[in-house]
């Protein structure tokens, strides 16, 4: 563990930061120090920092390459607090690919992923939580997911973080000024101001650990089996859940596109959905092996959506789906198609099957679908908060729920001073991970090396 380092003489970074692929305008971006002789090299002269200077940009024999706009920005007044050069040339992967060559003839290198944020976070531009919403930001899928990611790059899951290490801090500069005097009997004043202090903090970290697992349910969402026999309306009542938000992109890395159906979204938050239609008796190897991975998926799963159709009886076929799957999943009971029958009288009622009170809609009309709608969120743990959520990671997660043991563990110590210093000296430290004050350059790396090229 070490403390960030700021680079007196950075190496040179060069890297394309737009999209690949055509575009009206590309971006080639130049990050490191003294890259004075790179911009002559290309501009044929010196720019004013800050200042958009509509420029040709010249090859190696000065003639011209591209034209477009400069721009310079002089340390540290940057995004990675070095001398940084943006080139906006023209958004062609040719002429892109040469304004970068040109970049590294003269002394550049080729930027590894995130290394523009990697530096900006070294150079204590932003901290380790808002380098990582700057991922989550251009990963976003939804509007909520954006404006979660937002808020976590303006800092405010980092100032959440704060307030609470101050807490931490005072409550620690209480008890560490007594650890001079171990002899001493820790009187009941110094002890109640203890407990008081230690509640508060307590109390602040459980609201900051709900919003964060509530950002981290915005980018990660969450996993419901879709299950029920052929024809209930499973397909239809996707389409139907789905209505406008159809996710942007369904891909999901390690699973395959037979176990996950679909991902749509509630209110921004990503459903991925499981389809148990794949898991029949098989005799072929490798489906047998995607069978083995749905299931694995399955065993995962946070929800199971169990289907019956309204206008039957249940029948053994649906015991038998039902008890298929994992018992220990919660499972939300759906009757679907009751415009089919009247006054929704669902034939279902009564039946031993349905223990808990189903949810009644109609994937045909809508009807009932937004309860549904309200009620999947719910029971696969989502709530609205107030103000918003900011976007967390799951090591977030990882390092709150630590100092929450820690904090709970200094609790049963309260009046044995140096134990109690030290957990809450180990609080703290869980505390500055996810801010990055102390990180280990194995947890950067592979933070920034998800991060594309260019950012
Ligand atoms: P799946 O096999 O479970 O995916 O079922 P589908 O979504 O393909 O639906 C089977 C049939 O039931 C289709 O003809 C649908 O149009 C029909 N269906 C689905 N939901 C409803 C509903 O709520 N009401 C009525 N009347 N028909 C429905």
């Amino acid at each position: 563990m070490k403390a960030r380092q700021t680079q007196p003489n950075a190496d040179i970074i060069a890297a394309i930061a737009t999209a690949q692929g055509r575009g009206g305008i590309g971006v080639v971006r130049i990050s490191g120090s003294n890259i004075g002789r790179l911009v002559r090299g290309i501009l044929g002269k010196p720019l004013i920092p800050r200042h958009a200077t509509c420029s040709d940009f010249f090859d190696e024999k000065g003639d011209i390459l591209d034209r477009g706009i400069a721009l310079f920005f002089s340390a540290p007044h940057s995004y990675t607090g070095e001398d940084v050069l943006e080139l906006q040339g023209h958004g062609g992967t040719a002429v892109l690919q040469l304004l970068l060559r040109r970049c590294l003839d003269l002394g550049a290198r080729l930027a590894q992923p995130g290394e523009f944020t990697r530096r900006a976070f070294l150079n204590e531009k932003l901290d380790l939580a808002q380098a990582e919403s700057v991922a989550d930001l251009i990963e976003a899928n939804s509007a909520e997911a954006v404006r979660g990611a937002i808020r976590s790059l303006c800092g405010e899951f980092s100032d959440a973080i704060h307030t609470l290490t101050d807490e931490l801090i005072q409550l620690r500069m209480l008890v560490e000024a007594m650890l001079d005097f171990p002899e001493e009997e820790v009187d009941s004043v110094d002890l109640e101001e203890r407990h008081a202090l230690l509640t508060r903090v307590l109390a602040h970290l459980s609201q900051t650990l709900e919003a964060a697992t509530q950002g981290n349910m915005l980018r990660e969402g969450a996993y419901v089996v879709i299950a029920g026999q052929p024809n209930v309306g499973k397909s239809s009542l996707l389409n139907r859940l789905a209505g406008e938000e159809v996710a942007l992109v369904s891909n999901i890395p390690g699973t395959t596109r037979d176990v996950i159906r679909q991902a749509i979204q509630i209110k921004g938050v990503p459903l991925h959905i499981i389809d148990t239609a794949g898991l029949r008796e098989s005799e072929d190897a490798v489906e047998i092996m995607g069978i083995e991975r749905a299931h694995q998926t399955l065993r995962r799963a946070d929800l199971i959506l169990f289907l019956l159709d309204a206008t039957k009886e249940p029948t053994i076929k649906d015991e038998l789906i039902l008890s298929s799957l994992p018992a220990d999943i919660p499972r939300l009971l759906v009757l679907n198609k009751t415009d089919l029958i009247e006054g929704n009288n669902a034939a279902h009622d009564g039946s031993p099957l349905v223990l808990a009170p189903a949810i009644k809609v109609s994937a045909k009309t809508g009807a009932g679908i937004d309860q549904l709608r309200s009620e999947l969120l719910e029971a696969v743990g989502w709530r609205d908060q107030e103000g918003g959520v900011f976007i967390a990671r799951e090591r977030h997660l990882l390092s709150l729920r630590q100092a929450q043991i820690h904090l709970t563990q200094a609790q049963q110590v309260l009046a044995r001073a140096e134990l109690f210093a030290e957990e809450l000296r180990m609080a703290q430290l869980a505390l500055n991970e996810i801010t990055g004050e102390f990180s280990s350059d194995d947890l950067l790396g592979e933070i920034f090396s998800r991060f594309c090229i260019g950012k």
